[in-house]
């Protein structure tokens, strides 16, 4: 579902443009609303949230799309934890649909999906490796990597129920703004992908923004 924000931009307390294989890793308080930016379109921000009291709670797939009846995520779709708390809530998204099931991309992947020397490109899972250890103050680590959010990327599933990576319908500009319900460790990746369409084949940056 399509709909706009009420928000702009020059009121936002913090903006920062994170470089596509880069992660943006941050405390979002109950009542803030953050917004990623698909600065220029078709670019795959793969995240993970956990809640920043007790990060053992945290996102949870399988909740979400049961409590909305949806594969699909957008605006209205609240996220629950794996607790059946609500942790944050879509609240603006002018791309229309974000996907949560066909998880962060890794070498390991890459591998088996593309080819052998696909092992040494830089993924996702990487990413979040990087942000858990240069973040100690979270306690969390490798076993902490779970269930995430495509935000911008596209994976339509079949009248047979198979899933498919299809180009995106992001363009630039494109946007999609959450309400937090609690205080959330957000962790993003801004996908490195090269073979795949969910980047488009060109990685590029978002932006990140704030508002209190
Ligand atoms: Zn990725």
């Amino acid at each position: 579902m399509i709909l706009e924000s009420q928000l702009s931009p020059e009121n936002a307390s913090y903006r920062e443009v994170v470089l596509a294989g880069d992660y943006w890793m941050q405390v979002v308080k109950s009542g803030q609303t953050f917004r990623i930016l698909d600065l220029e379109g078709n670019q795959a921000a793969d995240t993970l949230f956990y809640s920043a009291a007790d990060p053992a709670e945290r996102y949870s797939a399988m909740d979400t799309i049961r409590h909305q009846g949806n594969l699909y995520l957008t605006a209205g779709t609240r996220l629950i934890s794996s607790e059946g708390r609500e942790m944050l809530e879509i609240t603006a998204d002018t791309c229309g649909r974000h996907d949560t099931l066909g998880g962060a991309c890794a070498t390991e992947s890459n591998t088996v999906r593309y080819a052998l020397e696909k092992k040494c490109m830089h993924a996702c899972r990487d990413s979040y490796l990087l942000a858990l250890m240069q973040n100690p103050h979270f306690g969390m680590d490798k076993r902490d990597i779970t269930h995430n959010i495509n935000f911008f990327m596209n994976v339509p599933v079949t009248p047979e129920g198979g899933l498919t990576f299809a180009d995106g319908i992001s363009a630039p500009g494109k946007y999609v703004e959450l309400m937090a319900k609690m205080d959330v460790i957000v962790l993003i990746s801004n996908c490195p992908q090269l073979n795949n369409p969910c980047n488009a084949y060109n990685p590029t940056p978002i932006e990140v923004l704030i508002w209190d």
